[in-house]
């Protein structure tokens, strides 16, 4: 059984791509900032499922959390980098520890992850790596710069390791969704006004669903995916190219 280790996977969309990561036979670890109930609850489900699951948490902000995190990873085959964290603030009111939060957990933590987990993929010749990018990467929002250019530098990173990792049977993807329904903007998406912006700048006429993003994740990380690599691929109703 292989095992998928899926950042940031106690909600939102991390908690789709671990269900179907299950579903696919995977042993999955889920991960969150804490220990909480959604995470403990999914961990539940999945092995009601009849499938297999741990869990470990680590605050990735934080790099020395994010290096005793990488010290407890054991053959992992699939790491699912889908953590982030997101500050909507305007870019001249940005501090320099925002920014340092934002680069840690979506670009360096994502770096480190992958050096604790490549050594097992290149023993076994086959390993699959997908980040969570943005749609922000191709139009980036005006209160999320810094947000925006850690997606932009860790899709920069997938690209360069797809090459220097593809003789060893090792995919490297990223997959960017566009605006999809979950706790981190619900509050935002509350304001009608904003609701009708959004839904406007979006050519499909909706929000996606965490859902709509699994599919292409099982995809990237089955045999079938084995041809693709380097690739950025929009889950974003069309938004990218707007
Ligand atoms: P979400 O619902 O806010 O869930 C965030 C997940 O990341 C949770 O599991 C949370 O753990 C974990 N997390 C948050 N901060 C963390 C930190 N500092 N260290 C470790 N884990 C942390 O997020 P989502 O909307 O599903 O987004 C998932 C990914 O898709 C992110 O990379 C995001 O940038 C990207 N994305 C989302 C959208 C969208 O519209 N939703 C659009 C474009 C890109 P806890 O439960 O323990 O807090």
């Amino acid at each position: 059984m292989k095992t998928a280790f899926i950042t940031g996977s106690s909600r939102g969309i991390g908690k789709a791509i671990a269900l179907r990561l299950a579903s696919d036979g995977y042993r999955v670890i889920l991960h969150g900032v804490n220990e909480s109930n959604h995470i403990k609850n999914l961990k539940t489900e999945i092995e009601q499922n009849g499938g297999k699951a741990d869990i470990v948490c680590a605050d990735l902000c934080d790099l020395e959390a994010t290096g005793v995190l990488c010290e407890k990873l054991e053959n992992v085959d699939v790491l699912v980098l889908n953590a982030s964290t997101q500050y909507r603030i305007p870019w001249q009111k940005i501090t320099v520890k925002d920014c340092y939060e934002q680069l840690n957990c979506n670009f360096v933590s994502s770096m480190m992850l992958i050096q604790a987990v490549v050594s097992h993929m290149k023993d076994a010749g086959w390993g699959r790596i997908v980040t969570i990018g943005s749609v922000q990467e191709a139009k980036p929002h005006p209160d999320m710069l810094v947000y925006s250019a850690s997606k932009a530098a860790q899709t920069n990173m997938m690209q360069s390791l797809s090459l220097q990792l593809a003789k060893d049977g090792i995919t490297v993807n990223n997959v960017a969704p566009g605006v999809i329904y979950t706790d981190r903007n619900i509050e935002a998406l509350s304001d009608p006004e904003y609701a009708k912006k959004v839904t406007d700048s979006i050519p499909v006429g909706f929000y996606g669903a965490p859902g709509d993003c699994a599919g292409i994740v099982s995809l990237l990380c089955s045999d079938e995916g084995r041809y693709i690599t380097g690739q950025s691929i929009y889950v974003d109703g069309g938004k990218s190219v707007q």
